[in-house]
């Protein structure tokens, strides 16, 4: 049969699924890429600005330094032709004496002295040093032929000479500036001032800062760093070489080219140099901002390295992919906790909506459950009413039944009354007319026969009302007690007529009253007491079981049993063998009515092995609860 009520849904999804609260595998990597993406875009973000801050402080250092470097050649630049306005410098070009030159000697050492240039020196128109600042010193100039300087062929020209090199025969460095000493429109000699540069180098150190000045040969000229003096800063081929050896601008120089070992170009002035290091084996690298100076056209470059601008990038960047991690870590906690937090919500907003259900359902089940006892309630009631009608009915059917018997043995019944009644008024007649007479013996013993017809009047009244009577029809029997107080009633008679009981009944509640039990039990002993008085070997066999949801109890005796004759009568109303007054013939038809009144039977058997067997079938009372629980 299918239950009213269905079983309550599994609970929803989300109470059951336990979210995952790690992050998937992937995220990691998301993270990892992320925080080298951040690392590299802050690198280069960094270094960018740090380089646009060096390239503005090189912009400066160079503007200063190109200028002090200007200021050192310009200050100078008017000192050859001033020699123009010496009357002794023409005097002594135009007619050369001892005297005249030991003059123009003096007056250039003291010329050069206050200037602080390396030489001041005058050549003739063709070439040859007639007076000179360093007269006094045994490499002096005096008396070379300087015709072959580039600085003399320009100022014999007309034009300012000017001219880095090295001495032909020191070999020492110069810048040398020259004018044509003119005459009366012609050109009678040249002034030369040759200045020492290296001390902007030393300045240079001393300011720890890296540069150098290249030549328009982009020969460096000027280093901060002696290593990369005189070394070429573009190629040089093999004709320029040639050129420049045969000039001796810079002696017998063998140039090398002072190649980068990488170069990023990041504006015209402005390039990205990695650079070999003395001083480490790993390159250096520069940012190199190169300015061209107005007179004479050389470049000034200035190198700033970039480790500590790369340094501070690689912090930035480091720094940024930390902060990337460390956001990533927050917002994964973060997401984290939200999501348990959405799933503690959605679980116990489930917890509740659960609960809301089962008390739903719990109301629900209850007040059907109410209605159901209620239903039961009337239902019982209604069986009660039904059992009650019924028991009334049964009662009265049986109490029909039993007034049928009566009814049936009315006949009998007047019969059996009307002969000691006859009897009677025969005896009593008789009596009254012995008394007359003055036989008081006869009437005496006429009374006496009245009196023992009376009380067995009295007897067959007695059965039948109490074998009428309403009440006691139904009730319950205990089988042993039953057959105990029978033996206890029968105990005079068993005391006269001893015999041998086999008791092998198992003990049952039976559906009878008892006394009736009781009454039925007497009637069926007191026969086979009666059976057995006249023989010796007397056995009575009370053997009873359940069968059939019945119980039954036969009650045998070794008497002399039934002729079949009379076997048919048994069960008729006042049959009986008995003599005189020891029988009324109604104990088995009484017997057999409470039996049927009670739902069973009373039957008689004939053992072939002689004897008679009378079975007695009652129904079972249902076990008492106590009994159901011993029994389990
Ligand atoms: P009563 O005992 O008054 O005679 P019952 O109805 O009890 O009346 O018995 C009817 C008759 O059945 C008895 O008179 C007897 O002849 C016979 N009868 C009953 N029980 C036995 C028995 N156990 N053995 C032999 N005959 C019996």
């Amino acid at each position: 049969m299918q239950s009213p009520h269905p079983r309550p849904p599994a609970l929803p999804p989300s109470l059951t699924v336990n979210p995952r609260l790690t992050p998937p595998v992937h995220v990691p990597l998301l993270v990892l890429l992320l925080m080298l993406g951040c690392g590299v875009v802050a690198y280069h973000l960094s270094e960018r600005a740090g380089l646009r801050a060096l390239a503005d402080n090189g912009e400066r250092q160079l503007e200063l330094h190109a200028h002090t470097l200007a200021s050192a050649i310009s200050i100078h630049a008017y000192l050859p032709s001033l020699l123009e306005l010496e009357t002794g410098v023409g005097r002594l070009l135009l007619e050369p004496s001892e005297r005249r030159r030991a003059q123009v000697n003096a007056y250039l050492e003291g010329l050069n002295q206050r200037s602080g240039s390396r030489a001041v020196y005058l050549l003739d128109r063709s070439g040859r040093v007639v007076a000179t600042s360093n007269w006094r010193d045994a490499d002096s100039f005096q008396g070379d032929d300087l015709s072959f300087r580039p600085y003399f062929q320009d100022a014999i020209q007309g034009k300012p000479g000017r001219f880095y090199g090295l001495d032909s025969i020191t070999g020492e460095p110069g810048y040398y500036l020259s004018h044509g000493l003119r005459r009366a429109g012609e050109i009678i000699g040249v002034a030369v001032v040759k200045i020492r540069l290296d001390p902007l180098e030393e300045r240079w150190q001393r300011a720890q800062l890296e540069a150098y000045v290249s030549d328009g040969n982009g020969i460096v000229i000027l280093s901060s760093d002696p290593a990369r003096r005189f070394k070429s800063v573009q190629p040089l081929d093999a004709e320029r070489r040639t050129q420049l050896a045969s000039s001796l601008q810079y002696h017998w120089t063998r140039f090398e080219e002072l190649q980068p070992l990488r170069r990023q170009r990041l504006s015209a002035d402005t390039e990205l140099l990695s650079l070999p290091s003395a001083a480490s084996a790993q390159p250096v690298s520069y940012l190199a901002q190169t300015r061209r100076l107005a007179d004479p056209p050389w470049d000034f470059t200035l190198l700033s390295p970039v480790r500590d601008v790369r340094s501070a990038a690689t912090s930035h960047g480091l720094l940024a992919a930390v902060a990337v991690a460390l956001l990533a870590f927050l917002l994964i906690a973060w997401n984290e906790r939200r999501k348990t937090l959405a799933t503690r919500l959605a679980a116990r907003e489930a917890l509740e909506e659960a609960n809301n259900q089962l008390e739903r359902r719990i109301a629900e089940r209850t007040e059907h459950l109410r209605a159901s006892n209620e239903r039961l309630k009337a239902q019982i009631r209604e069986r009660r009413q039904a059992e009650e009608s019924l028991r009334k009915t049964q009662d009265d059917l049986i109490q029909a039944g039993k007034l049928a018997v009566i009814g049936q043995m009315s006949t009998s019944i007047a019969h059996e009354l009307n002969q000691p009644l006859a009897a009677l008024r025969t005896l009593s007649g008789n009596t009254v007319r012995f008394l007359a007479r003055g036989d008081s013996a006869t009437a005496s013993s006429n009374l006496q026969t009245i009196n023992e017809l009376v009380d067995h009047m009295g007897r067959i009244t007695a059965s039948l009302r109490a074998f009428a009577r309403r009440s006691d029809d139904r009730g319950e029997a205990a089988l042993d007690k039953a057959v105990d107080a029978a033996l206890f009633l029968l105990r005079p008679r068993l005391e006269r007529t001893p015999l041998t009981i086999h008791r092998t009944c198992a003990d049952a509640r039976l559906a009878i009253d008892q006394t009736r039990l009781e009454q039925i039990l007497v009637n069926l002993i007191v026969n086979a007491i009666d059976a057995l008085s006249a023989q010796s070997d007397r056995q009575l066999w009370l053997d009873g079981r359940v069968e059939d949801g019945h119980y039954r109890l036969a009650v045998r005796d070794n008497g002399p049993g039934i002729p079949p004759a009379l076997r048919s009568q048994l069960f008729e109303p006042f049959f009986t063998t008995k003599p005189g007054e020891q029988g009324l013939g109604l104990g088995l038809t009484l017997s057999a009515s409470l039996a049927a009144a009670a739902g069973g039977s009373l039957t008689a058997q004939h053992p072939d092995d002689g004897g008679t067997l009378f079975e007695l079938k009652l129904p079972l009372l249902p076990p008492s609860p106590a009994e159901s629980r011993r029994d389990a």
